[in-house]
C-alpha cells in the first residue's frame, strides 16, 4: 500500500516524500481511508505508531477537497491534546505535512502569555491545536470563534481523562457545531473512554493497531532488580558502560527528577529535567537540547514527557515504576517508534513489587527479570544475573524468571 493509494493528493504526497516516509504505518493504512470517507473514528493506537500523520494527513486532504473558499482562515479543525508538548508537536506536524497547502495553524496552551495567541487567532487560522484549559480561556474571552469547526480530534484522550480534563472537554464540545466529524485517539480503552466516545462520536468506525492495553511489541523490555540506594549508581553504569548517547529516564516525582538530573551532571553526564514545575520555555529548551544531542539524559515525570517524540529514541529507563500502570505503556512507547527497535529498562527495588505485578497484568506479559553483575539485589528476589551487554552471567545458573 502506498500513500497515493490511500487517496492523498500531490501537495501531501510531496510533503510525505520530503519526510522520507516510504510506506504508511498500519494505523495510517487503516485510518486514512476511513477518515477520508468522512466517518467518525475511535482509534486505539499507541504513541509511536504514526497516529499523528494518521489523522493530520486525511484532515488536510479533506480541507483541501472542500476548499472552504468562503470561509478562509476560519477555524475548521480543532485538535485537543493533554499537554503543551504534545500540542506543539501535533501543530508542528500540521505545518510539516501541510507545507504545500495554504492552511494556517496555531497552537494554544497555558503557561505562556495569552496575547501572542490572541494576535495569531485574530489574523485567522484554519487549524487550532490546543490544550483544553487555555482554549476555554480564549472561549470565555471571545478571542476564538469555533462556529465553523468541521473536525474535532481528541488526541491521547485517555491521558486527557487521567489529567482531569473531562469537564473542560465537555464544555468545549458543547459549543462546537453538531454537524462535524470527530476522531478520538487513545492508547488504552477504559469505560471512561467508551463513555466519552458514546457522547461525542456518531457510529464511529473502530480502528485498532496494537492490541489495546498491551505494550508495544517492538520494545525490548527488561526489569533490572536493584536495591533502592544503588539505582543511581546502576543507571550511571548502564549509561557509561553501554555508551548510551540518548536516554529518556522517568521518575515518579518532580523532586526526584531534579535530584537525579543533578547527580548525573555531577557524574559528568549531561542531563536536563523536565516536569510540571518548569516553565514552558525551560521545557521546550530541554527537549530541543535533548533532540539535538546536546543533552545525553532527559529526566522526566510522566506528565511532562507526554507527547515527546524523538525519532529512534533507543533507550527508555524507568528509574521508578509508575504507580498508574497505563503510564508504563505510555513511557515505553517513547522508544521503538515507527518500526525501530527500542529498549525499555525498569530499575526495580523490592518496594515496587506491587506496581510491577499490576503492570504485567495490564500488558498481559511477563517482563524478563535480571540483575546486573555487581548490583546484586535483595536475596529474596528471583532474577537472572547478567553481564553488561545483556548476556547471562557465566557462572551463575539462572534462578527462574521472577517470583510471580
Ligand atoms: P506518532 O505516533 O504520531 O507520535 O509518530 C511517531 C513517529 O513516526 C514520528 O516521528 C513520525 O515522524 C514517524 N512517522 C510517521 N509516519 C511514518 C511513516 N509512514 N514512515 C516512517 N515514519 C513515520
Amino acid at each position: 500500500m502506498t500513500f497515493k493509494e490511500l487517496g492523498l493528493s500531490s501537495p501531501l504526497l510531496k510533503a510525505i516524500g520530503e519526510q522520507g516516509y516510504e510506506t504508511p504505518t498500519p494505523i495510517q493504512e487503516k485510518a486514512i481511508p476511513v477518515i477520508l470517507q468522512k466517518k467518525d473514528v475511535l482509534a486505539g493506537a499507541q504513541t509511536g505508531t504514526g497516529k499523528t500523520a494518521g489523522f493530520t494527513l486525511p484532515l488536510l486532504e479533506l480541507l483541501s477537497r472542500a476548499k472552504h473558499k468562503t470561509q478562509q482562515h476560519k477555524v475548521k479543525a480543532l485538535v485537543l491534546t493533554p499537554t503543551r508538548e504534545l500540542a506543539s508537536q501535533v501543530e508542528e506536524s500540521v505545518r510539516l505535512y501541510g507545507k504545500h497547502l495554504p492552511y494556517k495553524s496555531a497552537v494554544i496552551f497555558g503557561g505562556v502569555k495569552i496575547n501572542p495567541q490572541i494576535v495569531a487567532l485574530r489574523k485567522g487560522v484554519d487549524i487550532v491545536v490546543a490544550t483544553p484549559g487555555r482554549l476555554l480561556d480564549h472561549i470565555s474571552q471571545k478571542t476564538i470563534n469555533l462556529a465553523s469547526v468541521d473536525f474535532l480530534i481528541l488526541d491521547e484522550a485517555d491521558r486527557m481523562l487521567d489529567m482531569g480534563f473531562v469537564n473542560d472537554i465537555k464544555k468545549v464540545v458543547a459549543i462546537l457545531p453538531k454537524e462535524r466529524q470527530t476522531l478520538l485517539f487513545s492508547a488504552t480503552y477504559s469505560d471512561a473512554i467508551k463513555k466519552l466516545s458514546n457522547q461525542f462520536l456518531k457510529s464511529p468506525t473502530l480502528i485498532e493497531v496494537a492490541r489495546a492495553n498491551t505494550s508495544s511489541e517492538i520494545v525490548k523490555q527488561a526489569v533490572y532488580h536493584v536495591d533502592k540506594t544503588r539505582k543511581h549508581e546502576l543507571l550511571r553504569h548502564l549509561i557509561t558502560e553501554g555508551k548510551w548517547q540518548q536516554v529518556l529516564v522517568f521518575t515518579r516525582t518532580k523532586h526526584g527528577a531534579n535530584r537525579l538530573s543533578g547527580q548525573l551532571e555531577k557524574d559528568g553526564i549531561s542531563s536536563a529535567a523536565i516536569h510540571g514545575n518548569k516553565s514552558q520555555n525551560a521545557r521546550t529548551k530541554a527537549l530541543a537540547d535533548f533532540k539535538k544531542g546536546g543533552v545525553r539524559v532527559l529526566v522526566a515525570t510522566d506528565i511532562a514527557a507526554r507527547g515527546i517524540d524523538i525519532d529512534q529514541l533507543p533507550h527508555v529507563v524507568n528509574y521508578e515504576l509508575p504507580n498508574v500502570s497505563e503510564d508504563y505503556v505510555h513511557r515505553i512507547g517513547r522508544t521503538g517508534r515507527a518500526g525501530n527497535v527500542g529498549e525499555a529498562i525498569s530499575l526495580v527495588c523490592v518496594d515496587e513489587d506491587e506496581f510491577l505485578r499490576n503492570i504485567e497484568k495490564l500488558i498481559k506479559k511477563d517482563i524478563p527479570k535480571v540483575w546486573l553483575k555487581g548490583f546484586k539485589p535483595d536475596p529474596s528476589i528471583k532474577a537472572e544475573p547478567i553481564n553488561m551487554g545483556g548476556n547471562r552471567g557465566a557462572r551463575n545458573k539462572p534462578r527462574g524468571r521472577g517470583r510471580r
